[in-house]
């Protein structure tokens, strides 16, 4: 990819998606699930741009929603309305009530209270609220504890006797249809054996529902495979189909999966230019022109992203990468070997592609970085660079 071009043309920061290899990693993960009924609802939140949901959208993909807005966004970027599942432990009632109205695929519950209030809301528009229960399986995914949502510690989905609970009341409920069965034990996986132990536990309350003609049709697995940022062994999406449909035999549930990272992350960068270099008593900095409002990964989780100047290989040094932000937390890289840079060197951040963008804001009165898609050899701009005026639209009327 021709960094210096894309930087040349658009402006920095830029994040830049090679959109060949978003759709490679979908039909790498679509292909080992084939042989059973599946359905792979992108996890909108990784990177919610329309014509990154689009691209997913073309290639058959649903979409798995934390928000009324990720639901609007998949709509408009054109995901069916029966590929699309709203999740999340706090909806509002606006939200269940549009969702229903929208008559997406189901949501997926993760409370008794919300299960009441979203049968009641059915009862109001006299509908009948397809669901799934999002069951704690309390198993250890192995990974940062910030990312982690499998435990019982954790603030998500349900104890599976609660689950049980939910499933009886629901299946005798005439506003609710259970046809689901969901779990998500956390991001950034990198063992298979916790998935694998989840979906075991899981598929155990699944055939015990069945047993008590409790017609669920969906798996929901959730997300979370892991990818490579630096070093990490990664699971094999082979091996990660093998091990759930393993814990599915004599059922005949469709599968369904709800991978962010996995789909973008590797095929994101992050482009950022050099603006000064200065050296303290003890450390060097490279002071660039992103900083974490663009990108907060480094850090909210003390991720590793890889880092490269482009274009020079000369000697290199220790170095922390960092931006302008009035934060002692503002930076990329730390203690990373990196050649000598000038003024105008482009810098660039790899594995950039989910919770980048996405988790942006306009702290330091930041406009948000432009994004642009690389597909067949071809770059085109997909979100436009914020200006100031964008950035104070709603506020300037009210000056007094
Ligand atoms: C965040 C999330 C995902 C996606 O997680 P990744 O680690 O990006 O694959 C999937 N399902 C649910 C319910 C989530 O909260």
């Amino acid at each position: 990819m021709d960094f210096s071009s894309l930087a040349a043309k658009y402006g920095t920061p830029l994040y830049v998606y090679d959109f060949d290899h978003f759709k490679s990693r979908y039909e790498e993960l679509k292909e080992a699930f084939s042989g059973r009924k599946s359905l792979i609802c992108y996890a909108v939140k990784a990177n919610s741009n329309l014509s990154v949901i689009k691209l997913f959208a073309n290639l058959g993909a649903g979409a798995d929603c934390v928000s009324i807005g990720e639901v609007r966004r998949a709509l408009m970027a054109g995901v069916p309305k029966y590929k699309i599942i709203f999740s999340g432990v706090g909806k509002r009632d606006d939200e269940i009530e549009e969702a229903l109205k929208e008559d997406i695929l189901f949501l997926n519950l993760e409370s008794e209270a919300e299960m009441l209030r979203v049968e009641e809301i059915a009862r109001k528009m006299d509908k009948k609220a397809r669901i799934s229960v999002r069951v704690n399986p309390d198993i250890d995914p192995r990974t940062h504890p910030y990312i982690s949502t499998g435990l019982t510690e954790n603030k998500f989905g349900v104890d599976i006797e609660i689950a049980k609970k939910m499933y009886a009341y629901a299946g005798k409920s005439t506003h609710l249809e259970p046809v689901g069965i969901h779990f998500h034990i956390g991001s950034q996986l990198t063992e298979l054996e916790p998935i694998y132990e989840a979906a075991q536990k899981v598929s155990e309350l699944l055939k015990a529902l069945l047993a008590l003609k409790i017609d669920i049709k969906f798996f929901d697995v959730g997300g979370g495979l892991g990818v490579i940022y630096d070093n990490e062994e990664t699971i094999v999406p082979y091996d990660y189909a093998q091990a759930i449909l393993s814990t599915l035999s004599g059922t005949d549930v469709t599968i369904v999966c709800e991978p962010g990272r996995f789909m973008t992350a590797n095929g994101g960068y992050f482009l950022t230019k050099v603006l000064y270099e200065k050296t303290s008593k003890t450390k060097r900095f490279v002071i660039v022109d992103g900083a974490m409002n663009d990108l907060i990964r480094p850090t909210l989780y003390e991720a590793f992203h890889g880092v490269e100047v482009v274009g020079k290989e000369s000697v290199k040094s220790k170095a922390d990468i960092v931006g302008p932000i009035c934060e002692s937390g503002d930076f990329f890289a730390k203690d990373e070997e990196l050649a000598e840079t000038a003024h105008g060197d482009l810098v660039v951040i790899k594995s950039a592609g989910s919770y980048g963008f996405s988790m942006s804001s306009n702290y330091n009165t930041r406009p948000r970085a432009a994004e642009v898609a690389v597909e067949g050899g071809e770059d085109r701009m997909i979100r436009q660079r914020e200006s100031f005026e964008n950035l104070i639209a709603l506020e300037k009327d009210f000056l007094k």
